[in-house]
């Protein structure tokens, strides 16, 4: 039974439609799905929504997902990729579905290599009925070959022989290249699948998961159907370009005269998002030639990379349940993501004063060595989170971009002779803007209306500007990595290089002037540095110097409010 209870929120769509009914109809004792990634690289912002999917299914229905790691080509994959693709399964999947979370016993998952053997049995299986054959042509004439559905000279070979040549095959016999396992399907239909697809091929490669063992790997459409369906899984969910190999998932179990029910293929458009490349190998391109720090770079779509930039998993699961499940290829807006960092922040995220720009503001009228507590809110959203004091001296920090000589119209904010706000302080109004030798603004003289301090009992004069600020000798320096998009077109992968359109400005590292209380600022929180930016700790950060990342902009109601 769907459990609905378990998460009232969660979405509805063709797929959990078809798990429903398969539960109602008792066609499965128990839902069974997978997340299958292969180990060539990160898992990224995509496969979040293969994660979602396959767990919150599993989750909805009281079922189990597997983590299987497709590694049938011992060229591309590592064991480094298997570890980071483990770690950030479990942290996607944290306090969510843990519990159907399957692996092997020893706590391990599941890899498609692990099934050689069986998968190798089931291939002289298929020999012994006729349905698969070895064939000699080279991968060049066997594309032809299909392209054209013409029967090649080797498909008729005699069941012996056949097996005979595939035992040589598996003990190392013929070179990479000289001969194949195939199907013996059809090589007319018109799905060009089930034109005799390549089964096995030679390949004397190490393998990260069974080293020298093998040297003939299975193909992806051999391999895969027969792991879900030794698993036992039910529901095997992967994207559209799947679609077309459909047919021949299904012919391979049913060749095989397996016992039912046999897993069935659903497939479902692949996430597709502006503003950045999501494929492996094109991530790979970035880390391997140095374009980004790493795989955790915080401009990635990676998840390691998200998850560094201070992004939650719970963003992450919000995002992936907004945009859904269809069978339509569509490209989804960044802005989309953005928007559930910022729904999910502005909840939880502690308000601090910060000034990334430092420009020195001197208070004339205010006492030399005089310090006072000033009560500030940490989050508005959330009374529960309380006050905190925050001092106040005559020597401050505002924004440089807080400050405009000549302004323009309707600028509220401070410029010669006008006023502005200080929050959770005083109005204060510039008397004096001080320059050095070059004409650079190097310190603003101002005085403050004692009379308007923040929830002080004569604070009700109103004043359309109000700023950040932080007092000077308290300020606690910190390193501000300030990221921004790694592309600048929507859709960097659509023609020509991809990485021509990086963007020279996705970061900008300051200095920054913070109240006190960030000197001890929490990896496990998230902060908002107000009129700024959401910001979290990266792991860079020392005692003696954090770093944080800002991981989204505000919204700019700030702007506008300064506008009105
Ligand atoms: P890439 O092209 O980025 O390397 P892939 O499809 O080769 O992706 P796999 O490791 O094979 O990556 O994918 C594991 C699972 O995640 C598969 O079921 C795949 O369909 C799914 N997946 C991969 N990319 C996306 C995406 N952009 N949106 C949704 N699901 C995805
Ligand atoms: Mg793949």
């Amino acid at each position: 039974m769907s459990d609905a209870a378990i998460d009232p929120t969660a979405p509805s769509d063709f797929i959990r439609d078809i798990v429903a009914e398969d539960v109602r109809s008792g066609k499965h004792a128990r839902i069974h799905t997978r997340f299958p990634p292969e180990p060539n690289g990160y898992l990224h912002i995509g496969h979040t929504k293969a994660v979602c999917l396959n767990f919150g299914i599993a989750r909805e229905f009281g079922g189990i997902c597997n983590v299987r790691m497709d590694d049938t080509n011992p060229a591309r994959e590592e064991v480094e990729f298997v570890d980071a693709i483990m770690a950030d399964v479990r942290w996607l999947i944290a306090g969510w579905a843990d519990k159907n979370l399957n692996l092997k016993e020893d706590a391990t998952p599941f890899y498609a290599s692990d099934y050689f053997p069986q998968i190798y049995q089931f291939a002289q299986e298929l020999v012994r009925k006729g349905k698969a054959y070895v064939c000699d042509m080279t991968a060049e004439e066997t594309d032809e070959f299909r392209r054209l559905g013409k029967e090649g000279p080797f498909r008729n070979r005699a069941v012996e022989e056949n097996l005979d040549l595939l035992a040589r095959m598996k003990a190392g016999e013929f070179p990479d290249g000289a001969r194949t396992l195939r199907a013996k399907i059809d090589m007319q239909a018109p799905n060009i699948w089930l034109r005799d697809p390549v089964l096995y091929r030679i390949r004397h490669a190490a393998h990260h998961h069974t080293g020298d063992e093998w040297c003939i790997y299975p193909l992806y459409d051999f391999a895969h159907g027969l792991s879900d369906y030794l698993e036992g899984i039910t529901h095997s969910l992967c994207t559209l370009e799947f679609e077309v190999h459909r047919p021949l998932y299904d012919w391979i179990l049913e060749a095989l005269d397996l016992p039912r029910p046999l897993p069935h293929q659903y497939e479902f458009a692949r996430l597709n998002l502006t503003y950045t490349v999501m494929s492996k190998r094109k991530l790979k391109q970035l880390v391997d030639e140095g374009l980004v720090s790493g795989w955790d770079d915080p401009r990635l779509p990676t998840i390691s990379g998200m998850r560094r930039r201070g992004v939650t998993a719970s963003v992450l699961r919000d995002f992936a349940y907004r945009i859904g499940i269809t069978k339509y290829p569509s490209l989804t807006e960044v802005d989309a993501l953005e928007y559930a960092m910022r729904n999910e922040f502005n909840q939880i995220a502690l308000r601090r004063l910060a000034v990334l720009h430092p420009l020195k503001v001197v208070i004339t009228n205010y006492a030399e060595g005089k310090t006072e507590e000033l009560e500030a809110t940490n989050n508005p959203e959330n009374p529960a989170a309380g006050t905190r004091k925050i001092p106040f001296s005559r020597e401050l920090f505002i924004e440089r971009a807080d400050f405009m000589e000549t302004p323009v119209p309707k600028y509220f904010r401070l410029k010669p002779g006008g006023e502005v706000r200080l929050k959770y302080a005083y109005i204060i109004k510039c008397d004096e803007v001080v320059k050095d030798a070059a004409g650079e603004i190097t310190e603003l003289r101002c005085t403050a209306d004692f009379e308007s301090k923040t929830g002080g009992a004569t604070s009700n004069r109103k004043i359309k500007g109000t700023i950040h600020w932080v007092s000077a000798p308290h300020a606690v320096d910190v390193e501000v990595r300030l990221y921004d998009r790694l592309f600048t077109v929507p859709e960097p992968d659509a023609d020509g290089d991809f990485k021509s359109f990086i963007n020279p400005h996705s970061l900008e590292v300051v200095t920054a002037k913070c109240e006190p209380s960030l000197g001890e600022a929490d990896p496990a929180l998230r902060y908002q540095f107000e009129r700024m930016a959401y910001f979290a700790l990266d792991p860079d950060s020392r005692p003696e110097k954090l770093v944080f990342n800002r991981t989204i902009t505000l919204r700019d109601t700030w702007a506008k409010e300064a506008k009105k």
